[in-house]
């Protein structure tokens, strides 16, 4: 399956003869969103987490990107006791500010 840029899902991308130039004879062939003609497509995989299916190269470790959002604030809901210094450690063990996004 793939999707477009405006979401459109689609199994087989549709195939478009276009003139390379006005006067010229030249066609070429292109492939297409069939809902809405754009060329701004990927093909898609199902997230692991919730399901959806998403263009595969917005997705990181399987995850679509509302999982990846959900899964770092889950993660920092987790740690929202912590002292200073469990944040500094985890901080450390995780190579460096990512975890908390400072
Ligand atoms: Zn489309
Ligand atoms: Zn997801």
């Amino acid at each position: 399956m793939f999707k477009c840029e405006c979401g459109h899902i689609f199994e087989t991308p549709e195939r478009s003869m276009e003139r390379l130039e006005l006067d010229s004879p030249r066609y070429e062939e292109f492939c297409i969103c069939p809902a809405c003609g754009s060329y701004d497509y990927d093909e898609t995989a199902v997230c692991a987490l919730c399901g959806t299916q998403e263009r595969s190269d917005i997705m990181a470790c399987g995850l679509c990107y509302p999982c990846q959002v959900k899964t770092i604030k889950e993660f920092r809901a987790v740690t929202e006791d912590f002292t200073w210094e469990q944040r500094q450690y985890l901080d450390e063990c995780f190579d460096g500010g990512e975890v908390f996004g400072r």
